[in-house]
C-alpha cells in the first residue's frame, strides 16, 4: 500500500461516490430517468453556476437558501456568480432564454443535477448534494399536480423504498396570502419577544417564512399560528380539492399538513413532500408544488407551472436503512491470461475482439506471474479464464475454463472463443430466465414452457 503524509481531504459537507458505490446511484438515476420518459418529461442539463440575481429573483431574498446558504462569488471579471443552490431557477431561465414555452404547452422536463448550500452538514444533509428534478410549464389543472405527485411516488416505488408519507398543503395565491399574512403578522407580534433573531426580522419581511424556521421554540410557536388553508380564495380551493381528489382517484394517499410551506418564496398552490421515517431528523426525500407566478416573474409569459426536487442522497439512506435490493454488478466474463509479450498483445487483442461483441473481458495489464494472474482472475470472480502461451498461440487453441465447476474445454483463437463465451453467456440467460419464472410460479404456456423444459 502506498501511504502518503499530508494528503488533501474532501471539503466539509461533500461525499465521493466510489467506483464500489456508483452502481447504486446509477440504479437509482436510471430508474428515475425511465420513469420521467414514461410521463414524458425530457431532460434538460444547466450550468453548475449561474449569475447571483436569478437566486434573488426567484428562490427570494427572504428564504434561508439565499440568506444563508449559498456560495456566491466574484469571478476574475467581477461578476457575482452562484453555484445553483437548486434546480428550478436555471431551468426556468434556460425556457425563458430559448424561447421553449412559446410553442405546444405543457412543457416537461427532467434533471439530475448537483446543489450546493452552505448548511450544518449531518446525516442527509450536505453542501453538495445531488437532487433529480422535473419542471411542467403550461399546465393549471389539478391533473398536472397529480401527475407530477404520481411520478415522484412511481420513483419512489421502483427504487423499493416503502412507508413514505405523501403530505399535502395548499399555501393559495398571493391574493389569499396578503390576508394571511395579516393573521400570521398579528400572532406573532404578540410573541415576538421569543422569536430568534432571524424570525423578527422575517415578522416585517415574509411571515410565512417564520413557519419554516427550524429552531425549536419558533417550531412551538408556530405550531399555535393561523393556518393558510383557512384563507385560501375559492379558486385556490377549488384547486386544492381537485388535487385531492386527484389524488384519491390515483391511488396514492396523503395526509393534508397544514404546517408545510416549504423554503423557496416561489411556491403558489399545491406544495407537497415525501417523508420518510427511515432516516432519522432529514426524512424528508422529495419536496414540490406549484409556482405559477414564477415565469412571468423572471421576465417570461405568464404561465402556471410545478415540480419536484428528490434528494438522492437520502433517497439511498433511505433504501440502504429499508435493505432495498439494488441489482448486481455484471461480473467479468472472461479473463485472458498471458505468459510472455507476445501472449499479452494476443491477449489484449481477444479482449478488445470479444469487448466489440459487448462482452466484459480483462486481460493482464499490470505483468502479474501466472498463479497471481489466476488468482486475481478469482478475486474479480471472472467468470472463465484463458491461459496463452507460446504452445497456445502457436496452436491457435486454448484451454477455456469455468471458473465456478472447474470445467476445461478447448477453443480456438479468435472466432472459436468467442462463439465459445457467446454460448455460455446465452445458456445461462436462459437459466436466469428459467429460475425467474420458476420463482415467480407463472406457468407458461407454449414455446416459454418448451425451452424451459429443455434447459431442465
Ligand atoms: P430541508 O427542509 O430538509 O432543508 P428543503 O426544503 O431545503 O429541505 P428543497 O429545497 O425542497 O429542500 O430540496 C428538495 C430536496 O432536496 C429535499 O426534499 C431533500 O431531499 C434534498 N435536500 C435539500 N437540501 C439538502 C441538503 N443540504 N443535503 C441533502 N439533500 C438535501
Ligand atoms: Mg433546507
Amino acid at each position: 500500500m502506498v501511504t502518503m503524509g499530508n494528503t488533501i481531504q474532501a471539503p466539509r459537507g461533500t461525499q465521493d461516490v466510489l467506483p464500489s458505490q456508483s452502481g447504486r446511484w446509477q440504479f437509482v438515476e436510471s430508474t428515475a430517468r425511465e420513469t420521467a420518459r414514461l410521463f414524458g418529461f425530457t431532460e434538460i442539463r444547466t450550468p453548475v453556476f449561474e449569475q447571483t440575481e436569478l437566486f434573488l429573483r426567484s428562490v427570494g431574498e427572504t428564504t434561508d437558501v439565499v440568506n444563508k446558504e449559498m456560495y456566491t462569488f466574484a469571478d476574475k471579471g467581477g461578476r457575482s456568480i452562484t453555484l445553483r443552490p437548486e434546480g428550478t431557477a436555471g431551468v426556468v431561465r434556460a425556457m425563458l432564454e430559448h424561447g421553449l414555452l412559446n410553442g405546444a404547452l405543457p412543457v416537461k422536463t427532467a434533471y439530475f443535477t448537483s446543489c450546493y448550500r452552505y448548511e450544518k452538514p449531518q446525516a442527509g444533509r450536505l453542501r453538495e448534494f445531488h437532487q433529480f428534478g422535473v419542471e411542467a410549464f403550461g399546465a393549471a389543472s389539478p391533473t398536472a399536480d397529480v401527475e407530477v405527485i404520481a411520478l415522484a411516488a412511481q420513483v419512489l416505488e421502483r427504487l423499493g423504498l416503502t412507508g413514505l408519507r405523501l403530505e399535502l398543503n395548499s399555501i393559495g395565491c398571493p391574493a389569499c396570502r396578503a390576508e394571511y399574512h395579516k393573521a400570521l403578522k398579528a400572532y406573532f407580534e404578540a410573541q415576538k419577544a421569543e422569536l430568534c433573531a432571524t424570525c423578527r426580522d422575517r415578522l416585517d419581511r415574509n411571515p410565512m417564512r417564520i413557519l419554516d424556521c427550524k429552531s425549536p421554540v419558533c417550531r412551538e410557536i408556530a405550531a399555535g399560528a393561523p393556518v393558510i388553508l383557512d384563507f385560501l380564495c375559492g379558486d385556490c380551493r377549488a384547486h386544492f380539492d381537485g388535487v385531492k381528489a386527484g389524488l384519491q382517484a390515483a391511488g396514492l394517499s396523503y395526509t393534508v399538513n397544514p404546517t408545510i410551506v416549504r423554503g423557496l418564496d416561489y411556491y403558489t398552490r399545491t406544495v407537497f413532500e415525501f417523508v420518510s421515517g427511515a432516516i432519522g431528523a432529514q426524512g424528508t426525500v422529495c419536496g414540490g408544488g406549484r409556482y405559477d407566478g414564477l415565469c412571468a416573474q423572471m421576465g417570461g409569459p405568464d404561465l402556471p407551472a410545478l415540480g419536484f426536487g428528490m434528494g438522492l442522497e437520502r433517497v439511498l439512506l433511505v433504501m440502504e436503512a429499508q435493505n432495498c435490493p439494488f441489482p448486481e454488478e455484471e461480473p467479468c466474463e472472461i479473463y485472458i491470461g498471458s505468459i510472455g509479450e507476445a501472449a499479452a498483445r494476443r491477449a489484449l487483442a481477444l479482449c478488445d475482439a470479444l469487448r466489440r461483441e459487448g462482452f466484459f473481458a480483462l486481460c493482464d495489464t499490470v505483468g502479474r506471474s501466472v498463479k497471481a494472474q489466476m488468482k486475481y482472475a478469482d478475486k474479480i470472480g471472472a467468470k472463465c479464464c484463458l491461459m496463452l502461451g507460446d504452445d497456445e498461440l502457436a496452436a491457435g487453441k486454448a484451454m477455456l475454463k469455468d471458473m465456478k465447476t472447474g470445467e476445461q474445454t478447448q477453443v480456438a483463437l479468435d472466432a472459436g472463443l468467442i462463439e465459445a463465451v457467446y454460448d455460455r453467456s446465452i445458456d445461462r440467460a436462459f437459466a436466469d430466465l428459467s429460475e425467474a419464472i420458476e420463482e415467480s410460479g407463472v406457468e407458461l404456456p407454449g414455446r416459454a414452457s418448451e425451452k424451459r423444459g429443455r434447459i431442465e
